[in-house]
Parts: C-alpha cells; sequence; structure tokens
C-alpha cells in the first residue's frame, strides 16, 4: 500500500549565508540580476520540519530532529543534509533526483546543471513505516525564483549580528512573546473574508514577565547565529513570484551596516516578500524605530520613530513574513516599517466565514501562534503561542467554516484568541444528562475509542483509543442513561468516553436469592441494564446494554426467585443479568408426567400466584406473569397436576398456577347409589366426566372423555346409565356407561341349520355349541362384555360368512365354539377338551401339537395363542375333562379371520361319558365360566 498524504508545506529557514552569492547566482539566469555583490557570502540553512509527516506533536526538541538544512557552498553547490532518522528523503531538482537517507546524509547538487527558472526543486520526504509497509509522503515545491527567495528572505533576516538598534525603550516593549518562530502569512490571506467583527479586547500581558524571555531568545540567536522562521505555506507558494528582485536587492546591500541616524532622505519601501495586508491600529508605544525597510533587513534605513506617532491609527499595509515589522501608512503615505510590538494591542475578532461552537478542547500542542483572528485573515496579530497554555482546558467557542482555526476562550470565560485547530485536542466533558457513577474498573483489550463525548453525540470528537489504557485501572464517574457510553478518569484527570465494553467485564455471580432455569429468549428491548448481579445487589456492576444485542437470541441460566432478573449466556458466554423486561420469552407450556386433562371453567380470584411454564418446582419451570395480572378473568382449566393446575384463555395456555388462585376447582362428590363394580374399559370420546352422575343436583364437569379415548378405565361403581371410571389409581368421575368402551367377543357357535355338525342320537353339535355359546354370551355381558354372536338361532352360515362378519365388525376376539366326535370305526374312542389355534402344516391339513411351531411372529398368532393359554387350561380345570392340549389347525375361522381367534371343542360328541358331561347344564355353565374366566385374563380383568 502506497499511502499519499498531502501536506501544507511548512518551512522553517535557518540561514546565515557565507558562500558567494555571484558564483551561485550567475548559474541562475533569471535570478541574478542584483546579486552580484561581491563581498556577498553566503550560507543558507532551509529548515524543513517534519513533524505533520512523523505524526508526532512537533515540541521543539522534534524540531531539532526534523528538519533537511540547505546550504549553499562555496564552490556554488547546494548542500543538502538531514537531520532525520528514518525517513528517506527525495530531492529532485529538474530532472535530478537525488536521495537522502540514513546511509547517505548529505547530498550536493550543482546549481549549474541546467537550472531555468521553470525548474522545479522538489523536497519529498517518505517514511517508512515499520508496521505495515505503508509509506507517507510529504512534498516541498518552489519555482528558482521562490527557492532562492525564500533563502533570501532567511538571509534579510538574519544577516546583521548583534542589532545595535534595539528598541529605544526596553519597557515600552509589548508584552506578547517574541519567539523567535513566527507564522506567516500566505497567499490565501488574499482570499479570506475581509469582514471582521472586533468582539472582545484581548488584555495585554504582564511585560515584565515577557521581558525575560526576550532576553533569552536574544541570548539564543546570538549563540546560533541561528534565527528560526516559521512559514506557513497553505499553498500554490509558486504562484508568488516578484519577490526575488526585492530580496536580491536586500542582498546586494549586504555590507551596509544598519543607520543609527534618522535619514529622512530615504523613503519607506515595501519588500516583494512581505505579506501584503490592510488593517488599521493604534500606535501604542513611544520610542521604536521606523525604518525604511524591516529592521536588520539589508539596506534598512532609520527614517523616524513612533514616538511622534502615539495614540494615532495608522493603516498596516505589509508584513514581513514573520509579522515582526508592519509596514504603517496615513493618508496612503508610507510611513515606515516599524517592529509590531509598537503597536496597540490588537483586539480579538470573529471573521463571518466563522460559527459558533461550544467545545471543551485541551491545548495539545505549543507550536502555534495565538491570533486575534484567524491566521492569515487581513488584520490579523499574532498574540502569542499556545505553548502558553498547553495541556490547559479551554473552550472553543467559534471556529472558521472550514474547520482550520478555533476561536478559545479561558475557563474565565476570556477570549484568549485563535489558533490552528492542529494545536488542540477535544477535551472530555461531562453530559448533562448522564448517570453520575462512581466506581473502579479495568480497561480491556483495546480498540474502542476514547471520545470527548459519547460516541455518536452531537459534537463528539475521538481523543484516544483504549490501547492507551489496557490494564489500566479508571474510575468510571458518569454514565450514559442507556449505560452504553462511560466516563472514565485516572488520577482526577478525565480521560474521554469510552464504550462499555471497552471495560473489563465485572465478574458475574449468583445470588442466593435465585434459582437455576433454563430457556431460550430473545434480546428484544434495549436500554436495560446488563449487570453483573441483580440489579439493585449489593456489589452490582453495570456491565453492558441491552441495546447491544437487540434482537439476539439468548439463554436464561438463572432467574431470581421473584422472577425480576436474569442471567443470561449469549453464545456460551454469560452476558450478565438482565431485567426480565427486556427479555421476550417464547414460552413454552408444557406438560408433565402423571398430569391428567380436566375441562372446566373457573376464575382466577386470587393474586400472588405465578403462571409457570410447568407447575412450580418441576425441573426447567419459568414464571411467565403472575395472577394478579388476569385476577376476575374466567379460564378454562385444562391440566390438573397435584394441587396446580394448567389455565388457557381462548384456545392459549397460560400456564400452570395453583389452583387456590382460582374460585374454587370441582371435586367429585360421594354418591353411593348404583353397586359396586370393577372391570376395565377404555373410554370413548364424546362424553363428559362429571362430579356426579349426570343430572344428579350438583353435578359439574370435572372432563371430558375424549381426553381418555380409548384409554382403559376401570369402573369402580355403575348405575343402570352411569359408571364411576378410576383412571390409573384416580377414581375420577361419573361418566354414561355408553362412553365406556367394553371389551368386544365374537362368540361363533359352529355349524347350525343344514349343517348339523357331529351327531350322536338326536343330539347335534350344532345345538351345542349354540347352547355353551349362549350361556357364555350371558355370562360375558354380566361381566361387562360387549358380545357379538355368529348366530343366535339353528341357521346355516358358511365358514367364509362367519369370519367376513366378524372381520367386519372387529372385536377384540374371536372364539368359535364346537363339539367334537371321531366318526366311523373309530367313534367314541377319543375323549376330552382341545383348543386350537391357527397354524398350518407343511402338508396343508392336520394338527400341529407342538407349540413351538406356531408361528407366534405374526402378532395375531400370538395373541390368539395368549388367548388359548388364557382359556384352554381354565376349561380343564373348570370341567375336569380329559385334557387332549392346545393345538393348532388349519380351519377356515381361524385362518381367515384379522383378530385373535380360538376355536375349542368341548368335548366327543361321540364319546358316551362325554355326551353325557356335554348334556348336563352343570357341564355346560361350567365350561362356560372356563371360557369367561379365560377371557378375563386374556384382557387382565
Ligand atoms: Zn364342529
Amino acid at each position: 500500500m502506497f499511502k499519499k498524504k498531502v501536506y501544507s508545506t511548512i518551512l522553517t529557514g535557518v540561514l546565515a549565508f557565507t558562500t558567494s552569492v555571484p558564483s551561485v547566482m550567475a548559474n541562475i539566469p533569471a535570478v541574478i540580476e542584483g546579486m552580484n555583490e561581491p563581498e556577498s557570502e553566503v550560507e543558507g540553512n532551509l529548515f524543513l520540519p517534519f513533524s505533520d509527516l512523523l505524526e508526532i506533536d512537533s515540541t521543539d526538541e522534534q524540531e531539532l530532529f526534523s528538519h533537511i538544512f540547505v546550504s549553499i557552498s562555496e564552490d556554488s553547490q547546494v548542500v543538502f543534509t538531514h537531520e532525520l532518522n528514518d525517513p528517506l528523503i527525495e530531492i529532485s531538482i529538474g530532472e535530478h533526483v537525488h536521495y537522502l537517507s540514513k546511509d547517505s546524509e548529505e547530498i550536493r547538487l550543482s546549481l549549474s546543471e541546467g537550472l531555468e527558472d521553470e525548474t522545479v526543486i522538489q523536497i519529498l520526504v517518505h517514511r517508512l513505516e515499520e508496521t505495515d509497509h505503508n509509506y507517507s509522503e510529504q512534498l516541498f515545491e518552489w519555482n528558482v525564483e521562490e527557492f532562492i527567495a525564500l533563502i533570501q528572505d532567511y538571509d534579510s533576516e538574519e544577516l546583521t549580528e548583534e542589532p545595535t538598534e534595539e528598541p529605544v525603550d526596553d519597557s515600552i516593549e509589548s508584552s506578547i512573546e517574541i519567539e523567535e518562530d513566527n507564522e506567516n502569512q500566505s497567499e490565501d490571506s488574499e482570499d479570506t473574508d475581509d469582514d471582521t467583527t472586533i468582539e472582545e479586547n484581548i488584555s495585554a500581558l504582564d511585560p515584565e514577565e515577557e521581558l525575560e524571555d526576550e532576553t533569552e531568545v536574544e541570548e539564543l540567536e546570538q549563540d546560533d547565529k541561528v534565527k528560526e522562521i516559521e512559514i506557513e505555506k497553505e499553498t500554490g507558494l509558486e504562484e508568488e513570484g516578484e519577490q526575488t528582485t526585492e530580496g536580491i536587492q536586500d542582498s546586494s546591500s549586504l555590507n551596509m551596516r544598519a543607520a543609527e541616524m534618522f535619514n529622512s532622505s530615504v523613503s519607506p519601501e515595501r519588500i516583494s516578500n512581505g505579506v501584503n495586508v490592510n488593517y488599521t491600529t493604534i500606535v501604542g508605544a513611544s520610542g521604536f524605530s521606523i525604518d525604511s525597510l524591516p529592521w536588520g533587513t539589508s539596506g534598512y534605513q532609520r527614517v523616524g520613530t513612533t514616538t511622534q506617532w502615539v495614540n494615532q491609527e495608522v493603516r498596516i499595509t505589509q508584513e514581513t513574513r514573520n509579522g515582526e515589522y508592519v509596514l504603517i501608512e496615513r493618508s496612503n503615505e508610507l510611513i515606515g516599517w516599524v517592529d509590531r510590538r509598537a503597536l496597540r494591542m490588537a483586539q480579538i475578532g470573529h471573521v463571518n466565514h466563522s460559527k459558533v461552537i461550544s467545545l471543551r478542547v485541551r491545548v495539545s500542542s505549543g507550536g502555534y501562534s495565538v491570533d486575534t483572528l484567524p491566521w492569515g485573515t487581513p488584520g490579523y496579530q499574532r498574540m502569542t503561542r499556545t505553548s502558553d497554555f498547553i495541556n490547559e482546558e479551554v473552550t472553543a467557542v467559534r471556529q472558521t467554516n472550514n474547520g482550520e482555526y478555533v476561536l478559545l476562550e479561558d475557563s474565565n470565560g476570556s477570549l484568549i484568541g485563535w489558533v490552528d485547530h492542529r494545536a488542540i485536542s477535544p477535551a472530555a466533558q461531562k453530559i448533562t444528562n448522564g448517570t453520575d457513577v462512581n466506581y473502579t474498573t479495568i480497561v480491556g483489550i483495546g480498540g474502542f475509542t476514547v471520545d470527548s463525548l459519547p460516541w455518536g453525540t452531537s459534537g463528539y470528537q475521538r481523543i484516544d483509543n483504549t490501547r492507551a489504557y489496557e490494564n489500566q485501572q479508571v474510575k468510571v464517574v458518569q454514565e450514559t442513561r442507556n449505560g452504553e457510553y462511560v466516563l472514565i478518569e485516572q488520577e482526577d484527570k478525565l480521560i474521554g468516553w469510552v464504550d462499555r465494553r471497552a471495560l473489563r467485564l465485572a465478574q458475574t455471580g449468583n445470588p442466593r436469592q435465585s434459582t437455576t432455569v433454563q430457556f431460550e429468549a430473545t434480546l428484544n428491548r434495549g436500554g436495560y441494564t446488563i449487570d453483573s448481579l441483580p440489579w439493585g445487589t449489593q456489589g452490582y456492576q453495570r456491565i453492558d446494554n441491552t441495546s447491544h444485542y437487540l434482537g439476539e437470541k439468548i439463554r436464561v441460566v438463572r432467574q431470581t426467585h421473584n422472577g425480576n432478573y436474569l442471567l443470561a449466556e449469549r453464545n456460551g458466554s454469560l452476558l450478565g443479568w438482565i431485567d426480565h423486561r427486556a427479555v421476550e420469552v417464547t414460552y413454552q407450556v408444557g406438560m408433565v408426567n402423571n398430569s391428567f386433562p380436566v375441562d372446566y371453567y373457573s376464575t382466577v380470584s386470587r393474586g400472588g400466584y405465578s403462571l409457570d411454564t410447568l407447575p412450580w418446582g418441576v425441573e426447567g419451570y419459568q414464571r411467565i406473569q403472575w395472577s394478579q395480572n388476569i385476577t376476575g378473568e374466567t379460564v378454562k382449566v385444562t391440566q390438573k397436576y397435584g394441587s396446580y393446575v394448567l389455565i388457557e384463555k381462548g384456545g392459549t395456555p397460560l400456564g400452570w398456577i395453583d389452583k387456590s388462585a382460582l374460585n374454587g376447582t370441582p371435586q367429585r362428590k360421594t354418591y353411593n347409589e348404583g353397586s359396586v363394580v370393577s372391570y376395565s374399559a377404555r373410554l370413548k370420546s364424546g362424553y363428559t366426566i362429571d362430579t356426579l352422575p349426570w343430572g344428579v343436583s350438583g353435578h359439574e364437569r370435572l372432563s371430558r372423555t375424549q381426553f381418555y379415548e380409548n384409554q382403559e378405565v376401570t369402573v369402580r361403581r355403575q348405575t343402570g346409565s352411569y359408571a364411576l371410571i378410576q383412571i390409573g389409581s384416580r377414581v375420577f368421575g361419573w361418566v354414561d356407561r355408553k362412553a365406556l368402551q367394553l371389551p368386544v367377543v365374537y362368540i361363533d357357535p359352529g355349524h347350525g341349520g343344514s349343517d348339523p355338525g357331529a351327531t350322536n342320537g338326536n343330539t347335534t353339535e350344532a345345538e351345542r355349541n349354540l347352547v355353551s355359546a349362549l350361556i357364555l354370551r350371558d355370562i360375558l355381558k354380566a361381566r361387562n362384555y360387549e358380545v357379538i354372536m355368529s348366530r343366535t338361532g339353528n341357521q346355516f352360515l358358511s365358514l367364509a360368512d362367519r369370519a367376513k362378519d366378524a372381520n367386519a365388525l372387529n372385536p377384540d376376539i374371536f372364539l368359535s365354539i364346537h363339539h367334537n366326535a371321531m366318526g366311523g370305526a373309530a367313534a367314541g374312542t377319543a375323549r376330552g377338551i382341545e383348543t386350537f389355534i391357527y397354524h398350518r402344516v407343511a402338508s396343508g391339513y392336520g394338527q400341529e401339537t407342538n407349540r413351538n411351531n406356531f408361528r407366534t411372529e405374526d402378532p395375531r398368532i400370538a395373541e390368539s395363542l395368549r388367548l388359548a393359554d388364557a382359556i384352554h387350561p381354565q376349561l380343564i380345570n373348570r370341567t375336569g375333562m380329559y385334557n387332549r392340549g392346545l393345538k393348532g389347525n388349519n380351519f377356515h375361522v381361524l385362518r381367515e379371520t384379522d383378530m385373535p381367534a380360538v376355536l375349542v371343542e368341548l368335548g366327543f360328541i361321540d364319546n358316551a361319558s362325554d355326551l353325557a358331561l356335554i348334556r348336563s347344564r352343570q357341564f355346560q355353565e361350567r365350561a362356560a365360566v372356563a371360557m369367561a374366566d379365560g377371557i378375563d385374563r386374556y384382557f387382565k380383568r
């Protein structure tokens, strides 16, 4: 990266010529005229400060180490030397480019090498910045005329030795500090606004006090033969072309010594390199000489003294570049050059192209002049230098529109004068609407700006970076209302406003009155503080502000018992404690195991109860709000858990609340009518569950069966139409018995009609099957089963029809009842009871007696086996009949039904002893009870 900076050029010239001027100037045709004074020896030092380039305060010390000397040697060479450490200086004269660096500290250029008046002399200073290989550079540029004039200018300022011509009366010296650095006018002065308004007088400084400084400076000059002159060249110096001749003429009088005698024959003259100005002032001091040229200039002669002009108004039309001498006139007649100190103090004014401001600033740089008007404005006068106010906090009350100059006022409200804006830095200041605080903290990692006012505030200015204070302890003395910015101070000196995030976070703690929670939330309100402890807790510190995280998701990991403050995590790290009002929780009202659905309305009648996402105290519960917010409202209660109920309004769950907050909740009431029973059923939807059988006075709805649809309940008591149900271990309430989904048993008496089955005499199997089935039906009904019969009369049904019918009605189980016979030669030889489930042996027909071969991977077969296992032993036990075993066979009704299906053979009709039993009512009933018991067992009833 190459970063080019364009600077206004500042030249500080220090000249003492010893070189023979003609030998130099002979090669510069455009400028040699008048320069051919043989005795003149010239040695020039062009002093270039690079403080701007180096971006450091231009302290005097630094200036000494950042300048270039340009001298003209005896053999007509221009010699450049420097005292810079790191810059690389590129000097080009015409097409010749030369470099000065650490390694080559001097270069010599012959001016005879084609130097013409169009030749441009450039000094380009590169500075390599070590950090990122950036270059910055500063360019100084003159044409030959300017360059020579510049040297002349310095020459004319300094060519004499000890002035013989000090002010006649030292005591009348103006107290304005006359350091030898003068800021001189640039061409821009012509463009500046002439309309100046005098605002306020500046009082004269104390003469005695300043006298000493003056003396010191004088001594310094004598020692070093050096005089620094600051020339501020805004732009376009090269356009000023006439100065050369005058300067050269001055040089031509080099050997003349200053006259001590008044010489009325000499006329005052304008100088070519002066600054043309135009303002009036009053001569204030007598005893200063009035000279034909600026005092000390080659050829100057005294033409009078100020004594005769005291208290008279004069007009200033020209000034030396350093501003020390001014050319005064009256009634358009030149009077002569006088020391500026002879003039009455100028008044501080303001200019039209400026605006009122109010900005606390600190005078941070001492090297600037303090002027009556913005520097360069016609009529401006320098009063002192900013070094008099270094580090003082003052107020900038006015600023030129281009921002270059500001008018300062001291803390007493007295105007100080106009200074270059670069001489000041913004000062930190308190704000009127801030919160005063007082705590210490540590500045964390740098990277935040330190500003004069809270960042973004109107007029805020950057002062520094927190890097300068990293890991240092500072005191926070004020905060913005939103807490985002804090004013820090150190050793009772305000540093500035910084983003709170620049401060090291205080440790977040867990106060005792808080509990662990876990829920997601969104920070949806700015302006709330984020604190190290719940706000107001002893020792809490403000850490941050929610405004920084607007819209962001956080996780709340802890909350105070009152729910007002939440400890939030963001991206896995603790953020701090936040007021719950800054947080929007997308509450997930949750369910809890062992709660049960209820359905009734109630009214919230008491405040002080929390509404929580889960019953209070259940792990992970979060408080949503307080019951006082909804007191008086009718709510629907939808769940119950211990003493907590879940309420909703308009279909939206409001949360879990202690039922004590409600205006009563319905309770099941004692009702002893009907009979005590105990059987299971599944609930059908569409019925209410009430505190009493529906219609009994005082009954209230508790819930609805829809919430328990298909759920198995136990019936504890029932009347003809209503049943008291127990759900789980809870005797719940009364339902219509039609709400009870009873187990459905399909009983299929085998054969019938044209198919009598096995027969023995006038005994037919079809009839025996039906008798047993009907007995079973009645028992099952009494036991609260729903029973479906494939036939209740002596009619023929195909096997296929029976299976289809059962499949269509979808009973829970299918039980086919048959009686056996061997027939033929084997008739009467077999006896006993056997039970079948479906099984198809490899040959297709035949029975399987090894239960290990049953295909129980089919759930229907497994359930069929479970049903057969429940029934068959009961049959054997109850009837005492011979046990033929539990078998598998490929019977149509077992194969074609979709539900668990079992077929029983209740003895052999063709066996005499079996038949006797089969025909007995007692056996029939025992067999039926056995099957019912087995079915009960199967249904776990
Ligand atoms: Zn049969």
